[in-house]
């Protein structure tokens, strides 16, 4: 089901700001400021603080989720329940790369040694990427 569906579904009204911040979102984690400026380029005047709110009502939605990669701000993705990945995040420059994997076998470690039943995992890699090493 696409995301549109699921606010309407949700009762929720899908109205154009939360419509284009949807589009804009995608599997690479952005900012709240980052998603700001991208609407502003594509000259639709939203205010930041409804992009927040908009933001966390899809996270409570379970159709974004948002990510801390150590910089004191949230991210935000898609969730993509066909694509597995995890971050790789440059130190020095601060790009973020995906790798796609598939760890199940990790989970199921995990609750045979706490009995600890996992929905969902995210997992982020820091170091240097190719350009900065
Ligand atoms: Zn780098
Ligand atoms: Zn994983």
């Amino acid at each position: 089901m696409n995301i549109v569906s699921l606010l309407k579904e949700k009762g929720f009204r899908v109205t154009k700001p939360r419509l284009e911040i949807i589009k804009v979102l995608s599997n690479y984690p952005l900012s709240a400021e980052e998603i700001h400026d991208a609407l502003d380029k594509k000259n639709i005047r939203v205010d930041l603080a409804s992009v927040y709110r908009s933001l966390e009502l899809f996270v409570k939605m379970s159709v974004v989720y948002s990510i801390e990669l150590g910089e004191g701000k949230k991210r935000y993705e898609l969730v993509n329940k066909n694509y597995h990945h995890h971050h790789l995040i440059c130190n020095k420059c601060g790009t973020i790369e995906d790798v796609e994997m598939n760890e199940i076998n990790f989970d199921k470690k995990i609750n045979e040694k706490s009995k600890f039943l996992i929905d969902h995992h995210h997992l982020e890699f820091f170091g240097l990427c190719q350009d900065c090493q």
